[in-house]
């Protein structure tokens, strides 16, 4: 009996290249339900799995901001079971946060944080009523420590953890594993579509120029951190294979090990100053040819 596997996200990034290596398995042990919100752009997963992939893929509209199209996707399941969702579809914000609208802001959270919820919301009746079932959830270092002009990203993933770390509790009872892929930046459409100001937009008129200019230094180091440190969407493939194949899975797993001595201060040091210096000083004091100034 094939693995049923549902994946929100997948018409680009981790999403797509995790649907194309489940629906792909030469013992075709997976049958991926790789969802969508415009099916319009499928083309990009059609061309990955070169049409050889009728017995293991199907792909689905889904909204994750709609709670109608998610229940419409469930229901056309045709196995009538779902063993493993995962939760991946995402955007990211940034800029300062006084450039920041409440529709923008509240966009963020509708997606990130209350289309990961309701999505897990749908399928949990049916997983527990199975008696087993995985939730995966494509996490993030967003998650975990606050970034600077990411306060409403971070916000959004930091409430995903704690849904998730909630849940698993709970799912304990129901043979159901919630599982965080803790990812670092990855080279995807992630930088493309996410909001953000740039400079001479509009919305940085009003913003004072100290902020402004620390706005600079930031983007200049996250482009830095982008082009040395990103990752390929295969080696995020792998740890959710880890993952999937695990009879035990761990609640996070680390995409990216140079990323977890960051967070380390955060619990060696409880009172969280010590992660907030070491982080201005890590972002804001590099002269943009990421040389220590
Ligand atoms: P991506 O932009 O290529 O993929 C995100 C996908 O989510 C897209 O296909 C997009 O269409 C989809 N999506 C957005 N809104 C949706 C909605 N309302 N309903 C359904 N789908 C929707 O970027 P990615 O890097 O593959 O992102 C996947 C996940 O990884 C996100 O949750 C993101 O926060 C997380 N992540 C990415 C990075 C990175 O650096 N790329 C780092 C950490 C975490």
């Amino acid at each position: 009996e094939q693995t049923v596997v549902l994946i929100t996200g997948c018409s680009s990034g981790i999403g797509l290249s995790l649907a194309v290596r489940l629906a792909s398995d030469p013992a075709k042990m997976y049958k991926v339900y790789a969802t969508m919100r415009n099916l319009a752009k499928k083309e990009r997963l059609l061309d990955c799995v070169k049409g050889l992939h009728k017995d293991t893929l199907d792909i689905l509209q889904m909204d994750i901001t709609d709670q109608r199209s998610i229940l419409d996707a469930r229901d056309r399941v045709r196995e009538k079971r779902v063993n493993i969702l995962v939760c991946n579809a995402g955007v990211g914000l940034m800029g300062p946060l006084e450039a920041q609208s409440l529709a923008t802001m509240r966009q963020i959270l509708e997606v990130n944080l209350l289309g990961t919820i309701s999505t897990i919301q749908a399928f949990l009746p049916g997983m527990k009523a199975q008696g087993h079932g995985r939730i995966l959830v494509t996490g993030s270092i967003g998650g975990l420590q606050g970034l600077p002009f990411n306060e409403v990203y971070c916000a959004s993933k930091f409430a995903v953890e704690g849904a998730c770390e909630s849940l698993a509790i709970l799912l304990q009872h129901f043979n159901i594993h919630v599982s965080l892929i803790e990812c670092g930046p990855v080279n995807t459409d992630f930088l493309d579509n996410l909001q953000r100001a740039e400079p001479g937009d509009s919305s940085l008129q009003q913003v004072d120029a100290h902020t402004l200019s620390l706005y600079d230094t930031y983007l200049q180091h996250c482009g830095m951190v982008f082009q040395n440190a990103a990752q390929d969407t295969e080696d995020i493939v792998k740890v959710f294979l880890d993952a999937i194949q695990s009879s035990n899975p761990a609640f996070r797993y680390y995409t990216n090990n140079a990323l977890i001595p960051l967070s380390s201060p955060k619990i060696s040091a409880l009172d969280g100053s010590q992660y907030i210096r070491n982080m201005s000083k890590i972002i804001f004091s590099t002269n943009g040819k990421g040389e220590q100034k």
